[in-house]
């Protein structure tokens, strides 16, 4: 039984305690802390001699300890403990202070709860504690040992100071070394029981490990002796800091954290609760605790992602009512009646698929995917007709001013002779005209508008918008279509891509839309034959292109730079057609052309039309193309630098040729000698179907092919992968399922997702 303490120490320690309980047991309470105070104290502490371990605890245990001995003191019981808020600012976490909490801003860790959702890019393997006499060279090991000698010294060239310790246990002594580390020698000298942690070499006279992590607290494995989480750090933090503070969130917070899965849900899928797996995302037991951890943070992303998706659908749907279009029998007869070929059976379905969507009086939220040549533009041509023979107007979003001109060709071709009114206005159009345009759209006099990203951009007025068409969807974000929609009142979307979605990526970015796969190509349409020729043959290709001029035919040789740098492309491609000219096709120079997207819009528009008219022979180009012209009288494509595109892409630019009746060949030249990277190239040879060759570019090379880079970061994942196709399958699925039995998430377990949910929806994206 331990003495009271003296009355007046007693009452000390009360005060001191009381304003620990108030400041969160953070050791603020006496300057030094409560374990200096208690010791300078002298013989008369008595029982409160307890807290001398107080400042080395962490606020949870500090809470008991205090309560405790609050008690002992006969204070009145303090109020009960708070439940810790996991939105709480980091710095309630001991020795995270302003400075710091600033640097972890930088990570967009404002709150206790973003720091446990921080995720390791990757673990060290430390878990194999080994006696010092069994770390064998080569091996990563963590021995736990004395520290019976430390010095600092120079290194021999004077550079840096090195950190010697010679590190002991009962089997053996090894070598420990550290590089301008100098205030380890003051951290470790003296100190019993450390764990050093890394790779064993073999020096001159003993095993070394350099440079190892230490642990002092070997009942708390934080930094060794474990699986060691690896984070993603910034300016002024370090690895060493970051985890420690991990430990004192995951002991104090991950308890907290809201539970957002049912456990009927978990154990459908397996899956561990949150603070479980909070627990092993940041200090596993072992590697299979991980990687369920992972799978838990994984699932419940795409589920609040899937959820998020079904509630902005809902949203388009039902609060915004659309306005429904009469469509008049015979006008899809009409349509059909006057064009030059019979649809195909693909485009059919999509049109009746759009006319039941118009009908309604929801907004249609349709994607129309289709690979290139399919037929897309006739489709929407079609829809267009519809909505215009009920007196709607209708917009169409190109990505490129090149493809906005062909696409106001093409839809003149065919809807003019039925009295649609189709004009183009996009950044070239001299400013007057636009103006004039413009006064006519509001009047409702122009039935069909045809533009780039400019027709969302300014402040445009229709006068009776009713459907929005995007092309090459892939190319704009989720925020351009919402803006586009905006422009009308809530008018019917249809979006079209050529480049094929794979289902898993349809299913996230696309998830809000229904959609209309074209899956056959037009009767007649060849295969393309395409070869791959290694850099050093480009002789050949250039003979090859030769030859089918001689014969009458025409060639793109085209340099798809970087989608980013419009400016890169146009000099390769401008250096290149220099080249060419003075090179290969001296003699040919007057026949071949350039075309790239920083040219002006006037003498784009004549290297298009001298090609396609045939006075040119060669175009040299830059990708805009890949979404441009239709030529069929071109039958080679020549493709440098392929090694550095998707497949997928490159499907796309070698639909450029094979239009025509003539054989068509895609030559791909790659300057790489890898023979992986080759062999990926030489798919192309024997596979022809854009799925999947999407598919295949998303397993070899991610989603920024396919959708963009800015798109699938966008999408913000931090433990979901886009292309683990059974998770978002069934976070899908389940997400489906959910709503179903509680569309407002209303119901009190659902309280958690429904938060998640909101957030998500916070977004800027994602209005
Ligand atoms: P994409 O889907 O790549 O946008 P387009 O709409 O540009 O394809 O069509 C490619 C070409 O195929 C165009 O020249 C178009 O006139 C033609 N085409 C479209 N549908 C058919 C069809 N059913 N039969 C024959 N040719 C077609
Ligand atoms: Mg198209």
């Amino acid at each position: 039984m331990t003495a009271d303490p003296e009355p007046a120490l007693a009452r000390k320690a009360r005060r001191l305690l009381e304003a620990e309980a108030a400041a969160g047991f953070d050791d603020s309470s006496t300057t030094g802390g409560l374990s200096r105070w208690v010791a300078g104290q002298g013989d008369g502490v008595g029982s409160l001699a307890r807290l001398s371990q107080y400042s080395r605890l962490r606020p949870r245990t500090r809470e008991d300890l205090a309560r405790a001995v609050l008690a002992d003191l006969g204070a009145p019981a303090a109020p009960p403990a708070r439940a810790r808020d996991v939105g709480a600012p980091v710095t309630v976490l001991p020795g995270v202070g302003p400075t710091a909490q600033k640097r972890l801003a930088a990570l967009d860790i404002r709150t206790v709860g973003d720091l446990l959702y921080h995720r390791p890019r990757r673990y060290i393997d430390h878990s194999s504690v080994v006696p010092i006499a069994e770390a064998e060279p080569g091996r990563e090991v963590t021995v736990i040992g004395d520290v019976v000698e430390i010095r600092a010294r120079p290194s021999r060239s004077g550079r840096v100071r090195v950190v010697e310790a010679a590190i002991a246990d009962e089997t053996g002594q090894i070598l420990a070394v550290w590089f301008n580390q100098v205030y380890l020698a003051k951290t470790l000298r003296g100190r019993r029981n450390v764990a050093f942690a890394g790779r064993v070499e073999s020096a001159a006279y003993d095993r070394q490990l350099t440079s190892p992590e230490y642990e002092l607290d070997v009942h708390r494995m934080v930094h060794a002796g474990r699986l060691v989480p690896v984070y993603p750090l910034t300016r002024g933090l370090s690895q060493r800091q970051l985890r420690r503070w991990m430990a004192l969130a995951v002991d104090d917070y991950a308890n907290d954290v809201p539970e957002s899965l049912s456990a009927a849900h978990r154990r459908a899928h397996g899956l561990p609760d949150i603070a479980t797996a909070i627990r092993n995302l940041h200090f596993p037991v072992d590697a299979v605790a991980q990687e369920a951890a992972a799978r838990r943070l994984a699932f419940e992303e795409l589920l609040v992602y899937q959820l998020a998706i079904l509630r902005r659908r809902q949203t388009w749907r039902e609060s915004q009512p659309g306005r429904p279009v009469k469509i008049h029998r015979d006008a899809l007869t009409a349509f059909g009646g006057q064009l030059p070929f019979k649809l195909t059976d693909g485009q059919r379905v999509a049109v009746v698929d759009i006319l039941n969507d118009l009908r309604r009086d929801r907004p249609m939220s349709r994607l129309l995917q289709g690979d290139v040549g399919s037929g897309k533009t006739v489709v929407a041509a079609g829809a267009l007709h519809a909505i215009v023979g009920d007196g709607w107007q209708g917009a169409i979003m190109a990505p490129t001013e090149v493809l906005a001109e062909q696409h106001t060709a093409t839809l003149r071709d065919l809807l003019t002779p039925l009295g649609v009114r189709v004009e183009l206005v996009t950044g070239s159009v001299p400013a007057g005209e636009k103006r004039r345009l413009w006064r006519e759209v509001e009047r409702g006099d122009v039935h069909v508008v045809v533009g780039t990203q400019a027709i969302i951009q300014r402040s445009a007025r229709f006068a009776r918008l009713n459907l929005a068409v995007v092309d090459e969807q892939h190319r704009f974000g989720v925020q351009q279509r919402g803006e586009i929609r905006a422009k009308g009142y809530n008018p019917h979307l249809l979006a079209m891509s050529a480049t094929p979605i794979p289902r898993t990526l349809a299913l996230t970015v696309y998830g809000d839309l229904d959609v209309s796969v074209l899956r056959e190509l037009p009767r007649g349409r060849q295969r393309i034959k395409t070869s791959f020729v290694p850099a050093h043959r480009r002789g050949d290709a250039y003979a090859f292109i030769r030859k089918q001029v001689a014969d009458g035919r025409q060639a793109f040789i085209v340099f798809p730079i970087i989608e980013e740098s419009d400016s890169l492309n146009a000099r390769a491609a401008t250096a290149e057609h220099k080249r060419l000219t003075r090179g290969a096709f001296a003699d040919l120079a007057d026949d071949v052309g350039l075309l790239h997207g920083r040219m002006g819009a006037a003498a784009k528009e004549r290297a298009m039309r001298s090609f396609r008219d045939g006075q040119i022979k060669i175009l040299v180009s830059t990708s805009v193309i890949e979404v441009g012209i239709d030529v069929p009288n071109a039958t080679v494509m020549l493709i440098e630098g392929a090694e550095r595109f998707g497949l997928a892409q490159l499907h796309q630019l070698r639909g450029r040729v094979g239009r025509g009746d003539h054989p068509s060949y895609c030559l791909l030249m790659s300057e790489t000698t890898d023979a992986t990277e080759n062999a990926r190239l030489r798919t192309l040879q024997t596979v022809y179907d854009g799925f999947t060759l999407a598919e295949r570019d998303l397993e070899l090379r991610g989603p920024g092919d396919v959708i963009g880079t800015r798109q699938s970061g966008a999408l913000g994942f931090r433990f979901a992968t886009v292309t683990d196709l059974d998770t978002i399958q069934s976070a899908r699925s389940d997400a489906e399922a959910l709503v179903r039995s509680d569309p407002g998430l209303v119901q009190s377990e659902h309280k958690p997702l429904a938060a998640a949910v909101a957030q998500l929806l916070e977004r800027n994206e994602w209005n």
